[in-house]
């Protein structure tokens, strides 16, 4: 009989999807469709760079992203593709202009701006 427990760490790593999601925020309209479908809430609203208060963009939080591809078949604009995990980090970071991840170890060091995390304020509220 195969010892299963004394062959495997009493706590597994947790397995990693194959592929991550991964959002090109150059064409990202912030329309949060993907942010509707997407199981785990993984994505997350960024303000846009020139305005604020208007404009948004979405990232993707890699780390918990679980690789369903929904946010991928529902984008309408064709901006977030499924890379495979080992490379979908440093794309990640080459693809994202803005991020509210500031802890993340892959967005530090990306050059990507670090924004305020929270909710964007409504357009015409202060
Ligand atoms: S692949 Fe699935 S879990 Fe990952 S961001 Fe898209 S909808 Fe969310
Ligand atoms: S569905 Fe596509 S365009 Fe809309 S917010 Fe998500 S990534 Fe951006």
């Amino acid at each position: 009989m195969a010892q299963e427990s004394a062959l495997e760490p009493s706590v597994k790593k947790k397995k990693r999807p194959r592929e991550l999601a991964v959002v090109n925020q150059a064409g990202c309209t912030g329309c949060e469709v993907c942010v509707e479908f997407c199981p785990v809430d993984c994505i997350l609203t960024v303000p846009g760079a020139a305005h604020t208060q208007h404009q948004k963009l979405v990232e993707i939080d890699l780390d918990i992203c679980i690789g369903c591809k929904l946010c991928v078949k529902y984008c309408p604009w064709d901006t977030i593709e499924m890379i495979p995990g080992d490379q979908a980090y440093g794309l990640a970071q080459a693809w994202t202009s803005r991020s509210v991840l500031g802890d993340a170890e892959w967005i530090v060091g990306s050059g990507a701006e670090v924004v305020e995390s929270g909710p964007l304020p409504l357009p015409g509220s202060k």
